[in-house]
């Protein structure tokens, strides 16, 4: 596969003519290359976005909807092609991609697409004396990074709602999973997607997402990814007064509680746990049991977890797929080491697996569950973003909600409880922007999206998203 970049609606190699390899860590070999893009195809594509926004921003709502429907519908209509590529660049199960990440893709562009047909703004009347009136323009060049776990899901999660408010947008995927982006870019050409309004550009974060950071005619940055990056772009953009929108880290916890619903929790544990590698920012990490029903809960946990079958991301029947890299695999693992000097049991999983024919040099990892942790200890501070969880008793309400909160991340909580006032005590009180009781990922679009202290600032989903990418302007009238 030969990956090209988008600019000015059409595909082109980078600048420096050279490509960067790109591996699908199912089998650990190369099977394409991206463009090793820098600061100059970033400045080309900003070029094309800053032409294109003045027409873009006043075409009717009405059409801009049209025509992002008819990539939503291309994405539908393309769900098996996508889902292999999804796939092919990240490790997961094909099942998944098919399940999860293509078809939020497709009802991301569908969602925003829709909702610009519904946006109001509001009034401030002041009797007889006047009247205020808020318009929410949109602002120019929007800059959109995005990162490797849920690669279209989370690109799609940034442009659709930069583009259904009138803005024009240069992109950048993940150096690591760039197959569907560019597939993307295809169907926006075949949509009709007037030139210049999405570019995505190709490369390394460094390079790429260091020029979109940079450039002066880019005055608001969504980014989604790790917390370090996250740092690193704010120290850039916040003196230059972008708008900015960082969707960081986390090390979510898992709160059960011994009157739960024990089957409907052990069933969405595994899951919370475990779906994508543990490669989800939402997944939890930190399991916290109640006490009485800690031993029952780590017996039967145990036993489902080891019967997940580890394998290649084509095979219907895998449950864990392949984890994102090599480096990444090594991280993982590393964590898995650090876990048995703190003092952690491994109770299943915590090496690589080696698998059969083509899938043996692939990336993977058994599904791996740890005890005997204290909550502080940097095992259960530091994320590890892969498929390792701890397990913790707790005896105590305000113990428990001690050790949820005790983190630098704030992004996510799940918790089981059949008790509705503890339930919403405990919702009240955790140091979170998302709180799941008895359910996990259950998601509706409207809701708001991200999280708190290192997790993030600012939120997408929803209006959330229209209001980041707009600009509200009071408007007051004297009668
Ligand atoms: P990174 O922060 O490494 O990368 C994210 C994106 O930023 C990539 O496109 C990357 O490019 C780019 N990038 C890297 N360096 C720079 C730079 N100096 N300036 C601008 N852009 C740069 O995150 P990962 O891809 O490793 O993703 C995993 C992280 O994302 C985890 O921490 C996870 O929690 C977080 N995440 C958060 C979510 C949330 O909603 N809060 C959702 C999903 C993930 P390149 O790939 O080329 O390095």
């Amino acid at each position: 596969m030969k990956i090209k970049n988008y600019i000015n609606g059409k595909l082109v190699d980078p600048q420096s003519g050279k490509h960067l390899d790109i591996i699908n860590p199912a089998t650990g070999k190369v099977y394409g290359t991206i463009p090793d893009s820098d600061a100059r195809d970033v400045a080309l594509a900003t070029e094309a976005a800053k032409a294109a926004f003045p027409e873009w921003s006043k075409t009717s709502a009405a059409e801009r909807s049209r025509i992002m429907l008819k990539v939503s519908d291309l994405i539908g209509e393309n769900l098996d092609r996508f889902a292999l590529a999804e796939s092919t660049d990240n490790g997961k199960p094909v099942w998944l991609a098919k399940s999860v990440d293509i078809p939020r893709a497709r009802d991301n562009f569908a969602f925003y697409a829709t909702a610009i047909l519904h946006e109001s703004s509001e009034t401030h009347s002041m009797g007889e004396v006047g009247f205020n009136y808020t318009l929410r323009q949109p602002i120019g060049v929007a800059g959109c990074i995005s990162p490797w776990n849920l690669p279209l899901y989370l690109f799609t999660w940034k442009i659709a709602p930069a583009l259904a408010s009138g803005n024009t947008v240069v992109a950048k995927p993940s150096e690591i999973t760039p197959a569907t982006a560019f597939l993307l870019s295809e169907l926006c050409i075949e949509a009709g997607m007037p030139a210049g309004v999405l570019n995505i550009v190709h490369g390394l974060g460094q390079k790429v997402g260091a020029a979109i950071s940079e450039h002066p005619d880019i005055p608001m940055i969504s980014f989604t990814g790790g917390t370090q990056t996250g740092a690193t772009i704010a120290r850039v953009a916040a003196p230059m007064f972008k708008k900015l929108s960082l969707e960081l880290g986390g090390k979510n916890p898992n709160i059960i509680f011994a009157d739960c619903d024990f089957d409907d929790m052990l069933k969405t544990t595994v899951r919370s746990s475990f779906a994508n590698q543990g490669q989800i920012c939402l997944c939890g990490s930190r399991i916290f049991v109640e006490r009485p029903i800690y031993e029952k809960f780590k017996n039967a946990f145990v036993e489902r977890v080891s019967a997940m079958k580890v394998g290649a991301p084509t095979d219907e029947k895998t449950k864990v797929g392949a984890v994102v890299s090599e480096p990444h695999m090594e991280k993982v693992l590393s964590y898995v080491r650090l876990a048995k000097e703190e003092g952690g049991t491994v109770l299943c999983g915590g090496e690589r697996v080696i698998l059969d024919g083509e899938f043996k040099d692939g990336f993977y990892i058994s599904p791996t569950i740890i005890e005997g942790l204290d909550y502080n200890c940097r095992t259960n501070q530091e994320e590890i973003f892969g498929p390792v969880v701890t397990i913790t008793p707790f005896d105590t309400e305000e113990e428990v909600l001690m050790m949820a909160n005790s983190t630098k991340y704030g992004l996510a909580a799940t918790m089981w409880t059949s008790n509705l006032k503890r339930a919403h005590r405990m919702a009240n009180n955790l140091h979170m922007g998302i709180v799941w009781i008895n359910c996990w990922l259950l998601r509706d679009l409207r809701t708001p999206f991200g999280g708190v202290k290192e997790s993030g600032v600012g939120r997408e989903g929803g209006f959330e998203a229209l209001n980041f990418f707009t600009e509200p302007k009071n408007v007051c009238v004297k009668l």
